[in-house]
């Protein structure tokens, strides 16, 4: 029997992608698509030849936080072409495909797998130096297919992303030993929101709740007597705990695990809006709150 035409085509279509990375996360909804959307604008703004393959084949988020919302791909002698952000930043994703953004994929493995082995196969990135696979989250049937195409082809490792609650950091756990077992580096772990961090001059509401469950609004106040009495201060950022991380956090859970922790991006409205409006964080100083913390993350990887 010879070799499985599948792998020689994937390993062809690989052989000029220089590095790969997996971004995972135990649970769905800790920024595991932001920051997969962040990393490849930031690779992209160091003049890296960038492509980011979205296989969260039932929850497509990147076409969006990329701006290509309604894009479709194109089809050519040389196979899928990505839809393009930048010359060097391509994207692919089971999101471009579908007719209305509302519509549900409800497929079972099979397919699924099917999927994947095609956006591998027959998505033609040509000479890039990253490829960062934005996964589902958990550990499913997507993960398997992943790990079984690449692997053979070389996988630069995975990074993790969390918040710092204890019931998120057990499926953490589970991702770092799904790594461990079918050989996966795990580049780092990155703990995200923890804690709603924002300069005093950008806070948008702070309101008083009174006994009776109504609430006055007292931001406008606060930040004109803030402006008349000590302007000095509206730069200040202010951080407040948003989630419970008192058992360590995410940092404590990669000491333990023997994995590199890659430090925390807070909660930061600005990177929230970037993400919906498909914008990059690192133009403009829109994020200054969380750009600089995702910034010295991707210096680390
Ligand atoms: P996941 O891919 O893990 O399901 P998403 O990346 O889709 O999670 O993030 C869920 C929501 O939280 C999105 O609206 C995203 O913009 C927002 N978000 C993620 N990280 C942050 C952050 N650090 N600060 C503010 N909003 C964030």
């Amino acid at each position: 029997k010879g070799p499985d035409p599948d792998l020689v085509a994937i390993a062809e279509r690989m052989s000029t992608v220089k590095h790969k990375i997996l971004v995972l996360s135990g649970k769905g909804g800790v920024g595991k698509s932001t920051f997969s959307a962040q990393l490849s604008f930031a690779l992209a703004g160091m003049d890296h030849q960038v492509g980011l393959m979205d296989i969260d084949i039932c929850g497509p988020s990147i076409p969006k936080m990329l701006g290509l919302e309604g894009q479709e791909i194109h089809q050519s002698n040389f196979g899928w072409s990505p839809v393009y952000v930048e010359d060097n930043l391509g994207v692919m994703s089971i999101g471009f495909m579908l007719p209305n953004s509302d519509d549900a994929v409800i497929w079972r493995g099979p397919r699924k797998n099917g999927l994947i082995k095609q956006f591998l196969k027959d998505v033609n990135w040509g000479e890039i130096d990253y490829l960062v696979i934005d996964a589902p989250p958990g550990t499913s049937d997507e993960h398997i297919s992943i790990v079984q195409y690449l692997l053979p082809t070389g996988i630069d490792g995975a990074i993790i992303v969390t918040t710092p609650q204890e019931v998120s950091l057990i499926d953490v756990r589970k991702e770092v030993s799904f790594c461990k077992k079918v050989g996966v580096p795990v580049l780092g772990v990155v703990e995200n929101m923890s804690g709603l961090s924002q300069p005093l001059k950008d806070v948008k509401f702070m309101k008083l709740l009174t006994e009776t469950g109504s609430s006055i609004d007292v931001t406008k106040d606060v930040i004109s007597c803030l402006r008349e009495n000590a302007p000095e201060l509206l730069n200040v950022v202010a951080c407040s705990e948003v989630f419970d991380s008192s058992a360590g956090g995410a940092e404590r859970m990669c000491k333990e695990m023997g994995v590199p922790f890659l430090g925390k991006v807070p909660l930061d409205p600005q990177l929230c809006k970037a993400a919906e409006q498909g914008k990059s964080c690192f133009e403009d100083n829109k994020c200054s709150v969380s750009a600089p913390a995702l910034k010295s993350i991707i210096q680390k990887v």
